[in-house]
């Protein structure tokens, strides 16, 4: 398989796709990311309350979503914001998935965490901040829990299969690897989604992509169409922020879609999935019909 970037991701062999590799099914749980489902990971981007994450989770899994998203421990800009609930959280997103069935990704930000974090959920998210905190990444190698690593905010796209990589060196292959958009100039949206990162990291590596468009947008509004962008660009899944109250949210409120907000975004994906699907499948070979001339014999 040849494309112009292989070259330059060759060397990180445990995760470069090759002509012959078969792509990467990533276990969170029962639910299959990478494979011909298109995966919603939805929920707050904090654990608040176990009324609130409950809520939220109920309403996400009847709109279609499988994997309940929510920060127990909180990467903040500010040391006065919101740190998060910790092993209090922890509980609560366990509690959310007995009732609800949804496998849970939450954030892990120290090594010292990993094995905690491991205990209670399916799927070890590691944020923005941190892909290039190589005690965590090799740590996370040897969790037995798969791994979804976003990219660094002023990563190249080099960079992100770079970090994951390690965590496959450290022996762990179970990777997501998720564009949530890049610090640029522009400063109309919290971050520029750079939505290229998708068929580019699809061709040169194995694993499977998705995106956040919450992160990416950083005001509501946008969050929609992001997502729909994302899936025509080939993406096996979406991390999106919703919160029952998002005006009221400890963090993240202003990119947090309401529940009628989700169903929509829901409802408006399926048009885009369809050319997802379409795109995915094998092109059909064409056989030129044989030209015979007019009363001529072949
Ligand atoms: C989050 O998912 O809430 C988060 C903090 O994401 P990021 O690391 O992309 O900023
Ligand atoms: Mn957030």
């Amino acid at each position: 398989m040849t494309s112009p970037w292989n070259g330059r991701f060759s060397c990180f062999d445990l995760v470069a796709r090759t002509a012959d590799c078969a792509r990467t099914i990533v276990y969170a749980g029962d639910v299959e990311i990478g494979g011909d489902d298109f995966v919603v990971m939805a929920g707050p981007c904090a654990v608040e309350s176990e009324r609130q994450l409950l809520l939220t989770a109920e309403t996400v899994a009847a709109a279609g979503a499988q994997v309940l998203r929510g920060g127990a421990y909180k990467p903040r800009s500010s040391p006065y914001s919101f740190q998060g609930l910790g092993l209090e959280g922890l509980k609560i997103l366990r509690k959310a998935r007995e009732e609800t069935g949804l496998a849970i990704v939450t954030e892990v930000m120290s090594e010292q965490d990993v094995d905690l974090v491991a205990e209670y959920a399916d799927l070890l998210q590691v944020g923005t901040r941190s892909m290039e905190n190589y005690a965590l990444l090799e740590k996370l190698g040897e969790c037995g829990r798969p791994v979804l690593l976003k990219r660094g905010m002023t990563a190249t796209l080099e960079e992100l299969p770079r970090s994951a990589q390690v965590i496959a060196l450290s022996g762990n292959r179970q990777i997501v690897l998720c564009e949530r958009g890049i610090r640029t100039f522009e400063t109309a949206t919290r971050n520029t989604l750079d939505i290229a990162a998708v068929p580019v990291l699809k061709t040169v590596s194995h694993l499977p992509v998705i995106v956040d468009p919450s992160h990416a947008a950083g005001v509501r509004c946008l969050v929609p169409v992001l997502a729909r962008v994302a899936a025509v660009a080939g993406a096996d899944g979406l991390l999106v922020e919703v919160h029952p109250s998002p005006d009221e949210a400890m963090s993240d409120g202003a990119q947090s879609l309401t529940f009628g907000g989700f169903r929509g975004m829901m409802g408006d994906l399926q048009p885009c999935l369809e050319i997802r699907d379409a795109d995915r499948r094998p092109v059909p070979q064409r056989v030129r019909p044989r030209l015979v001339a007019a009363g001529g014999s072949e």
